[in-house]
């Protein structure tokens, strides 16, 4: 079975083909990073319109790589939901459009189920079910994985994601657009116990997430000096905000690994490729003799060889879709069928 995946949901035009499930024949990204650095943040509008321009050209590109036409594919795989109305939309013509002309079926894929599966392309052995620790710019979520496709969320974010608190922060200490790898970088330069920032827990939530505190305390903070006339270290200020989002990611993470006898967790999402989450993680699971799995960064940021290998499974258990498959801005993990 081989997938063309496409992914669109944000401001990455993405194309992939894969073999399997697992087996990644091409994974073609092209970033508008670079555009919307400019505005401090993603301008769904523009993220649109440069999808539209570069979709025809990266879908090619993934077939040209994989070495395929588009009659040695089996079924097109697109993300429909959740993500920016506008752009999940070139995606989703896109890929209905390129099955219906090659009388192909079509499989709608959730983004989160997406990155989710990211884990299973370099860990072969990797099989539900499992745990994961969803943490993106969108979503911060503490999921089982009961089956593949089976989904069932024991703890979210009350507020902020946490990929969307790095990047406020970011842009609060002068760091800019995307914040998370910014932080990460400055952070290794920083003293993470500096400054105490608070970790925050939700009441009676022992699972549930909330970032908005420690992102005022940041902003509180270099008010502060600001104020005082006095400059702030910005490597320490990045390093110890990074020092208490990772304790409170790891520390949730811990409890449900108790509360649910994990015996195998896999980190996912854009902030997964955060080095210190990673590290921290790891060293947390193999304390207590849990199988730590993430994908490599490439794979944890947005892309579509994981859509490729989410639409796989789903393909499997016989889910197709219509040509009415429309996109999904808030669709809800689970729901995609
Ligand atoms: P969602 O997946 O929830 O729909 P998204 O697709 O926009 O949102 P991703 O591409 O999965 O998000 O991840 C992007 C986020 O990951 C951004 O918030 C970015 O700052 C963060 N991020 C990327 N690399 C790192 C890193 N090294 N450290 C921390 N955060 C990071
Ligand atoms: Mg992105
Ligand atoms: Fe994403």
């Amino acid at each position: 079975v081989i997938i063309l995946a496409i992914e669109s949901s944000c401001d990455e035009t993405a194309a992939a083909v894969v073999k399997n499930g697992r087996e990644v024949l091409s994974n073609v990204i092209s970033s508008q990073i670079d555009l919307h650095t400019l505005y401090g943040g993603v301008v769904p509008e523009i993220a649109s319109r440069k999808h539209v321009e570069r979709i025809n050209q990266v879908i090619e590109q993934a077939l040209k790589q994989a070495g395929l036409t588009i009659k040695e594919i089996t079924a097109v795989g697109v993300t429909y939901g959740p993500g920016l109305v506008g752009a999940l939309l070139v995606g989703v013509s896109a890929a209905k459009a390129i099955a219906y002309g090659a009388d192909k079926p079509l499989v709608g894929v959730h983004h989160i189920e997406g990155h989710i599966a990211a884990n299973l392309i370099e860990h072969p052995t990797l099989e539900p079910p499992f745990f994961s620790l969803v943490v993106s710019g969108g979503h911060t979520h503490l999921v089982q994985v009961k089956d593949y496709g089976v989904y069932e969320i024991l703890g979210r974010t009350r507020d902020d994601a946490a990929g969307e608190a790095f990047d406020k922060v970011a842009r609060a200490i002068g760091l800019g657009y995307p914040g998370g790898p910014k932080i990460d970088r400055v952070s290794r330069e920083g003293n993470p116990d500096a400054i105490v920032f608070p970790r925050a827990k939700v009441e009676d939530a022992p699972l549930d997430f909330s970032f908005s505190g420690v992102k005022s305390a940041v902003l509180n903070y270099i008010n502060g000096c600001q104020m005082k006339g006095e400059a702030f270290c910005q490597a320490d200020v990045a390093a110890s905000f990074q020092k208490a989002v990772t304790d409170v990611l790891i520390g949730n993470a811990m409890e449900a690994i108790s509360r649910y006898q994990v015996k195998r967790f896999a980190l996912a999402g854009g902030v997964a490729s955060n080095r210190a989450l990673r590290e921290g993680l790891k060293d947390a699971c193999e304390k207590c003799q849990v199988e730590f799995y993430c994908p490599s960064p490439i794979y944890c940021t947005d892309n579509a060889a994981m859509i490729g290998t989410a639409a796989y499974y789903e393909y499997q258990k016989g889910i197709r879709h219509g040509w009415d498959l429309n996109a999904v801005p808030n669709l809800k993990l689970g729901d995609s069928r």
